[in-house]
Order: C-alpha cells, then structure tokens, then sequence
C-alpha cells in the first residue's frame, strides 16, 4: 500500500434508474442500496418510484433501466483519521488548510483568533507615536 492510496476510499453509489421510453436521457433515478431498493427521502420520491414500478409516470411511458454502479474515489485527512476533510478559509476567505472531526482544533489552534473570527483595522494599524518617532521593534520575540 502507498501512502497515495492510504489516504484514499473509494465509495461506491446505486441508483435505481428509469428512462421516458420516448425521451432518452430524461426520466427518474434514486439512490438505492446493491439490491436496487431505493432510499426514499421525501413523499414526492416516493411517488415518483411508484410510478415508476407502474411503467407509466405522469401519463409516459417508463422503462426501468436497471441499477447503476458509481464508484468514486474520496480523499481522506492527512491526519490518519480514515475521515473526509474540508477546506478551512479564514474570515477574509483565505485558504488555510484541511481539516476533520480529528484535527481541526490541532491544526486551526496554530492561527491566531483573530485569523479566524475576523479582524478589524484597528487591530492591523500600527500604533503611531505622538512625536512621529518610528515604533520601536518589541525585542523580546
Ligand atoms: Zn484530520
């Protein structure tokens, strides 16, 4: 094993599909589990998929067209936690990094709050000295 592939999944995906036998491309498809059985959310779908079963829906012709296999490759964290990241931006939406469930407080822990929550200029300004003298370099860092 790579370490590409270690931080690789493939998911795998059914539908259940059934095409208008006179508009090809156009029809209805569910996801469903191996076995073709769909998962129906909403009462609309349902519906829908009774149709289907009939062979008619909303008056047209439809043919069942089987159950369609898609496998796709997902990219896990970095981190090692066999979890799927998103994309961290600060609060100007800039890019920071990837994160999970895992490692999001260890990773976003090394912005500074502000980053992350937003700044205003008042905190970018440099303080500027009555006298106009330059700002003298903390040196303790
Ligand atoms: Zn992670």
């Amino acid at each position: 094993m790579s370490i590409t592939d270690e931080f690789v999944k493939e998911v795998v995906t059914y539908m259940r599909v059934f095409e208008y036998e006179n508009e090809r491309g156009a029809g209805c498809a569910f996801d469903c589990d191996e076995d073709g059985t769909p998962v129906l959310k909403f009462a609309e779908a349902r519906a829908n998929y009774e149709g289907c079963l009939t062979g008619y829906l909303h008056g047209e012709r439809i043919i069942d067209k089987g159950i369609r296999k898609h496998v796709k490759e997902v990219f896990l964290c970095d981190c090692g936690s066999g979890e799927v990241p998103w994309r961290e931006y600060d609060a100007q939406g800039i890019y920071l990094c990837k994160v999970c469930n895992e490692c999001i407080d260890d990773r976003l822990g090394r912005y500074r709050p502000e980053i992350l929550t937003g700044y205003t200029q008042a905190d970018v300004d440099e303080p500027i000295e009555p006298d106009g003298e330059p700002v003298i370099a903390d040196d303790r860092y």
